[in-house]
């Protein structure tokens, strides 16, 4: 059964819908990753987790092509980076929802491999779902946040709170198993940010008591000479592969968790 949008026929797009499927769209970003990784690693990490774990649905999802530009104004110190304005961005990638709802697809699933990506993304989603006016279901993850991720995170990450941040531990061991030929870990580094522990980020902090809800996000270059932050001279292929696994598992669970959601109707009051 095919799964990949770019690979259906007009007409076998059709049918997917009317499966009810669930629309999977991958986002990120291409920016600097640190000495020892390529600008491609947002990329990378979400299209292969969405791919694997659509591959292992396909009578559930489709994955549709990968929006693989996102908002990065900050990292633009670093060589590398391509940034969308956060408006364009938005838009583009409601727009690109909205097409998928036109061609009768109910739920979209947009999977985010890019941090800053994440309060843009929840616009996209949200307004998508304005657009159709509450007959669609329309929402985003971070790939990291999935609940089974978190989890394996908490069991088997060795760097203290602020150690799988960018390109740390977490990232640079699932690029270890996506992309090996590319990783250079003679070159890799501890680096953390300076900022105060309510500011720090860490991509699998989940409930740890030091995680903070507070945000700031100065740009990177002042808090980072090589443009890591975290520890990536922890990241092991071993780790990489069981934080894959967790990625592909935590996702075909919210994809299903995602098809399983009634679409309730609106009530509004101006009605009556
Ligand atoms: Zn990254």
């Amino acid at each position: 059964m095919k799964y990949r949008y770019a690979e259906m026929i007009w007409y076998e797009i059709k049918e997917a819908a009317e499966q009810d499927r669930v629309a999977v769209l991958p986002v990120a970003t291409y920016e600097d990753h640190g000495p020892h990784l390529p600008v491609d690693v947002d990329v990378v990490l979400c299209t292969e987790i969405c791919e694997r774990g659509v591959a292992r649905i396909p009578s559930e999802a489709v994955l549709v092509p990968p929006v693989p530009h996102g908002y990065s104004p900050h990292h633009m110190d670093f060589h590398g980076t391509i940034t969308i304005g956060w408006d364009t961005f938005i838009r583009y990638v409601k727009d690109v929802c909205c097409s998928l709802a036109y061609h009768g697809f109910k739920r979209i699933l947009i999977v985010n491999g890019h941090g800053s990506n994440t309060s843009p993304l929840d616009l996209s989603a949200r307004l998508s779902n304005v657009e159709y006016e509450g007959k669609i279901l329309c929402a985003s993850v971070n790939h990291w946040d999935l609940r089974k991720v978190k989890d394996v995170g908490a069991t088997i990450r060795e760097s203290d709170y602020g150690g799988t941040s960018h390109a740390g531990e977490f990232e640079t061991s699932l690029y270890l198993v996506l992309r090996p030929e590319l990783v250079d870990m003679r070159k890799a580094v501890d680096e953390r940010t300076p900022l105060p522990p309510s500011f720090k980020t860490d991509l699998l902090a989940g409930t740890h008591p030091k995680a903070s809800a507070a945000r700031l996000i100065p740009y990177w270059s002042s808090q980072t000479a090589s443009g890591v932050m975290g520890d990536a001279t922890k990241a092991t292929k071993e780790k990489g592969e069981k934080f894959l696994e967790a990625g592909i598992e935590g996702l075909i669970e919210l994809i299903r968790e995602l098809r399983a959601t009634e679409i309730l109707p609106r009530r509004d009051q101006h009605d009556n």
